[in-house]
């Protein structure tokens, strides 16, 4: 369905200080998926936002990422794989290992995920630095896969993050 825009989605996600670290403000999409009707806005507003790409496979990131990605798999009629943390998925799989603000992080896909060429978006919750999502992509391309653009719940336009990323990127809501 085309999503009201006269909506602010912006009521619906609550900030925590100083989580999960001193220093952060962490923007907590709990209460925007609990909010039935601010849920559905939030995930046709995405789907609409990429319908056009039209991908075969929609990538979520865990955690958050696979809830955000779920709906718009199924909303365009796309199949989903899910870009995991290390020890998480069964038979072989490729990996790449990135940097964090604070530390290291590894994510992972199955070997076999991805056929040559499929038209994948990739799906985060949230877009902040763009290290995950930019990490998140070499991985995909790893498999040949064509990354034909990216998107995110909550962008935060003050970490530039978007310039980190050399596809297409949509956001249904920001901040500055
Ligand atoms: P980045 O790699 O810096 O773009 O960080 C993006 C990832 O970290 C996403 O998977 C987010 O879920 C998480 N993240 C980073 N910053 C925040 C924040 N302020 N609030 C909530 N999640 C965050």
């Amino acid at each position: 369905f085309t999503p009201p825009t006269n909506i602010d989605l912006k009521k619906y996600i609550r900030t925590i200080p100083n989580y999960p670290h001193e220093g952060i403000l962490f923007y907590d999409i709990s209460t925007l998926l609990r909010n039935a009707d601010a849920w559905q806005i939030a995930s046709a507003r995405m789907a609409h936002g990429i319908a056009a790409w039209q991908p075969d496979l929609i990538a979520g990131i865990e955690s958050r990422g696979f809830v955000s990605a779920s709906p718009l798999a199924t909303a365009l009629g796309c199949g989903m794989i899910m870009i995991r943390k290390p020890g998480k998925l069964p038979g072989k799989t490729i990996s790449i290992d990135y940097d964090l603000e604070y530390g290291q992080n590894c994510i992972h896909i199955q070997e076999d995920a991805i056929k040559p060429g499929q038209r994948v978006v990739i799906i985060d919750d949230l877009l902040a630095t763009g290290g995950t999502l930019q990490a998140a992509i070499k991985l995909l391309r790893k498999t040949g896969a064509n990354i034909i653009g990216a998107a995110a719940l909550i962008e935060l336009k003050n970490l530039k993050g978007r310039e980190k990323i050399d596809v297409p990127l949509f956001s249904a809501i920001t901040y500055n």
